[in-house]
């Protein structure tokens, strides 16, 4: 029987399998679990404008406030939920929860833009992101402009050709495309003038080197600033790093000097603030209600 032959096949490759595998499987198996019941949630971390503290917009992260992820990290959960297949209708859970937000937001006059992160499966999965992103858009009465899409540097790059076409429709609707996770080993620069973006966001490995010999943040800026994007710095940890940044020009910063990752609570609170203190900010991550 199909039961018997699958638990033998599992016992002939099992001690051939790494631990590390099996440990994505069990990852994927508890996603797919909590997805179905309902037990995803999202943070947003906010994006500052660094010369006034303005909160420029919020980026939805994947959150699972569950005893069943106590051992993982999110960034172990993705990985799975990508080798697995599952990102597709977990990002599409993650798209339409995060514009229902901001449609909220915005209908309780509180100014707010959204950043969401995209998987490339996402893209390729017949082509319906486009679609999906238009009806959640009506659907929660938000303004195309108003969200931005995120997609990693590593994979755009993988299928340069396909990711490109499915990326101009969503930008064909107003919507803006960001590139994550930038200068993270794929230092062909070639390619990116021909990408359709409206910002880059540089990795917090970048940020880092702030400062240091090896500090090439300065000439990432002019190049964003050359090609006409928005760029933004992730990772920024200490004032010394944000004193650097902002003496090389930048505009826009991410990171837990600036804020953490808030619930949906404190998120709501601090956008009808509307800033943050820069000129307050002390080296220790804030801690947040
Ligand atoms: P990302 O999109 O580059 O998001 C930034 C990550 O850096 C987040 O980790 C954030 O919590 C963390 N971070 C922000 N500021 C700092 C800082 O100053 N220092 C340090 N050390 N870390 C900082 P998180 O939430 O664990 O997410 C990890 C990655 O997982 C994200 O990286 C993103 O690639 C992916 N991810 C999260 N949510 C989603 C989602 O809904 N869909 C998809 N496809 N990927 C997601
Ligand atoms: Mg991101
Ligand atoms: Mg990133
Ligand atoms: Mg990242």
């Amino acid at each position: 029987r199909a039961k018997e032959s699958g638990r033998d096949r599992v016992s002939v490759f099992e001690p051939a399998m790494h631990a590390s595998a099996l440990r994505r499987l069990d990852a994927a198996a508890r996603l797919r679990h909590a997805l179905a019941h309902d037990r995803l949630s999202l943070a947003y971390q906010p994006i500052v404008d660094l010369r006034t503290g303005e909160i420029y917009a919020v980026e939805a992260l994947l959150r699972f406030d569950h005893e069943d992820f106590a051992d993982w990290t999110v960034t172990e959960v993705i990985e799975a939920a990508e080798e697995s297949g599952l990102i597709v209708p977990v990002g599409g859970w993650v798209l339409d929860s995060a514009v229902q937000m901001l449609g909220q937001w915005l209908r309780a006059g509180i100014r707010a833009r959204l950043n969401v992160n995209v998987s490339a499966r996402q893209l390729e999965s017949g082509g319906e992101l486009a679609l999906q992103v238009e009806n959640a858009l009506i659907c929660y009465g938000v303004p195309a402009d108003m969200l931005c899409l995120e997609i990693t540097e590593h994979q755009l790059v993988r299928d340069l050709d396909h990711t490109t076409v499915e990326l101009e429709k969503i930008r064909r609707l107003g919507v803006r495309v960001a590139l994550d996770d930038f200068g993270t080993g794929y230092s062909s620069l070639s390619y990116l003038p021909r990408l359709p973006l409206d910002s880059l966001k540089i990795d917090r490995a970048l940020t880092c080197r702030v400062g240091s010999a090896r500090d090439t943040l300065p000439a990432v800026l002019r190049l964003g600033r050359d090609l006409g994007l928005a760029v933004v710095v992730e990772g920024i940890e200490r004032h010394d790093q944000l004193v650097l940044l902002k003496a090389s020009g930048a505009v826009l910063g991410q990171g837990h000097l600036l804020s953490l990752p808030l619930g949906e609570r404190a998120a709501t609170d601090l956008l009808r603030i509307g800033s943050i203190r820069i000129e307050n900010l002390v080296d220790v991550v804030p801690s947040r209600p």
